[in-house]
């Protein structure tokens, strides 16, 4: 499984929640297999999805899921340890871990290798950590929304993007149908 396959099955279920998407063909993948205003596509800010999905889930009550990237993450792991001591309940993110960068030509990350996502953040501190094969995120996800607890799931899947068109949303129009769903 890809990507884009494990974004078809992570749409059904967060219709509900606020979503944060990772720059680049991420935001491209889940723009293309379904757009609704409570998707946020990063347009730049690499490196910095799950803290604004942090920032963000302290200040609503609405469930919010970062979609986050294996090389993304490992630009800004400093973000794990906040949320292993201050995270609220309302905070989930799958981190796509692909093993690679795929936005800039799959060139292979640390995670290829030795480096172990779910082991630094259980070490940051976070309490829920599930690692599992892209199949099975969908499912952890949904439980983790029902249960209301806050839950970091990576993701495990092949390198690869499906060829999609960028983004075609103005920035504006991007912010204001986002901040609608947010407030209300
Ligand atoms: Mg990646």
């Amino acid at each position: 499984m890809k990507r884009y396959a494990l974004l078809k099955t992570l749409v059904p279920v967060m219709r509900d929640s606020l979503v944060i998407c990772n720059i680049g063909i991420p935001s491209q993948e889940l723009f293309a297999i379904e757009d609704r205003d409570n998707h946020f596509y990063m347009l730049g800010s690499m490196g910095l999805c799950t803290s604004i999905a942090l920032g963000l889930s302290l200040n609503t009550t609405k469930n919010v899921i970062a979609l986050e990237g294996d090389g993304s993450m490992l630009m800004n792991l400093s973000t794990l340890a906040t949320i292993g001591n201050r995270g609220p309940n309302n905070l989930f993110a799958v981190i796509i871990d692909n093993g690679s960068y795929g936005s800039t030509g799959d060139q292979a990350s640390y995670t290829s290798a030795a480096t172990s996502l779910a082991g630094i953040a259980r070490a940051a501190g976070c309490e829920r950590v599930v690692e599992c094969d892209g199949d099975a995120a969908a499912k952890h996800l949904e439980r983790a929304l029902n249960e209301g607890q806050s839950t970091l799931i990576i993701a495990k899947v092949e390198s690869g993007n499906e060829p999609v068109p960028v983004v075609p949303l103005h920035p504006v129009v991007l912010r204001e149908r986002f901040r609608i769903c947010v407030s209300h």
